[in-house]
């Protein structure tokens, strides 16, 4: 609600006690592996520091970021758990996010040499050494682990850095049968090894991200690094088994405007889609700026006045079209772009499907111009 008490005129909802339970509920099927939220890219959308702060009192015992303002931002808002940032650029700012006690994670020499550097004296950087098993991504090469862990021991030696954990991630986790996970889990459980032998005492392994964390316990180590899951999202949809994860975001809000249109009515830019009958059109009032993918025309789907709406005509910048089909629900009526489909509107699922993404892109995109609310 506004201040003047009608429902705003677009709002991103987002439901705590479902990220609350989502936690719980991972926690309760990872055990006794333990759970690093993973709340990068704003929570995926859904305000990183508030999902933060429930996913700590929900029980998660470390949080996951990517960049170091990332990091930052959290030890700023108060959180003072373990909390891991895996994605500093040669020259970031490694010596605040260190102050400020936040776990690291290198991937080569140079980076490690860069970590022991910032490292206050007396103080050595909790680090986590990455292995590429197969992503071709963030990580060190097979062939450059064994002086990877070298290093890092001599590093040790002289006190400015701690090896905590090895770490590496998945290619194919939506598919759990994929031959590329085994294969992935050998080349990481080589480099644990390799580790060990060098003299590196690790705390904690980590592998597995929701869709790994959910259907190949296998894979769980000590940790798991969660994050669809705890938006109440499919990592694999399809695949993966239900353990009653609720959705937390709804973007809902109230019609611009309602008309009718003749037959031939063409509908927004270029005249995308012509009305082959008289109809009534919906003045959505999100677009693009909103993060509402252009690709959601044609396919999307939102909800108005108890039915499922298409999108018509092109989405543009600020608002978007649909089509009510003859109905003619008051201007001010409630939308909801989506939700958790409880009562019929469409999901984040959907939306995605109908745009030809998946349910993450969706949910990390979506604001601009939306405030955000938290019930
Ligand atoms: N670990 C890493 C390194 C990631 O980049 C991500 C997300 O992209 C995750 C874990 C969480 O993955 P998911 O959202 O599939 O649980």
């Amino acid at each position: 609600m506004t201040s003047g008490g009608h429902p705003a005129r677009a709002e991103i909802v987002v439901d705590l006690e479902a990220i609350a339970h989502n936690v719980a509920t991972l926690r309760d099927v990872v055990a006794p592996a333990g759970l690093m939220a993973v709340v990068k890219a704003d929570g995926y959308g859904h305000g990183m520091v508030e999902v933060a702060r429930v996913a700590r009192a929900a029980g998660a015992e470390w949080l996951g970021v990517a960049t170091p303002e990332e990091a930052l931002a959290l030890r700023a808002s108060g959180d003072e758990g373990r909390l891991l940032c895996w994605l500093a650029a040669p020259g970031d700012a490694y010596g605040d996010v260190l102050a400020a006690d936040v776990d690291v994670a290198a991937y080569t020499p140079a980076q490690l040499d860069e970590i022991a550097a910032a490292a206050a004296a007396g103080v050595p950087a909790r680090v986590h050494l990455k292995i590429d098993t197969g992503l071709s991504r963030g990580g060190a090469t097979p062939g450059q682990w064994a002086d990877l862990c070298a290093h890092a021991r001599e590093l040790e030696e002289s006190g400015a850095v701690r090896v905590v954990a090895v770490w590496s991630h998945l290619v194919a986790s939506d598919e759990p049968e994929h031959p590329a996970n085994s294969e992935q889990a050998k080349v990481f459980d080589w480099a644990v090894a390799v580790a060990e032998e060098a003299g590196l005492h690790l705390e904690v392994r980590h592998l597995a991200n929701s869709a790994a964390a959910i259907m190949r316990p296998d894979l769980r180590h000590e940790l798991v690094r969660c994050g669809i899951a705890l938006y109440g999202l499919d990592p694999a949809p399809g695949v993966t088994p239900d353990i009653g994860l609720v959705p937390a975001m709804t973007v809902r809000g109230r019609l611009a405007l309602v008309k009718e249109v003749p037959a031939g009515a063409g509908v927004s830019y270029g005249h995308a889609w012509v009305a082959p009958a008289p109809t009534t059109l919906g003045l959505v009032p999100v677009g693009y700026a909103e993060g509402i993918p252009r690709a959601a025309s044609p396919g999307a789907e939102v909800w108005v006045a108890g039915a499922r709406r298409p999108v018509r005509g092109k989405v543009c910048m600020d608002q978007l079209v649909v089509d009510l089909g003859g109905d003619l629900p008051e201007p001010g009526s409630a939308f909801v772009l989506f939700g958790p489909g409880r009562d019929g509107e469409p999901t984040v699922q959907d939306w995605a499907e109908a745009v030809g993404t998946i349910n993450y892109e969706i949910v990390t995109r979506i604001g601009g111009r939306m405030p955000r609310r938290y019930v």
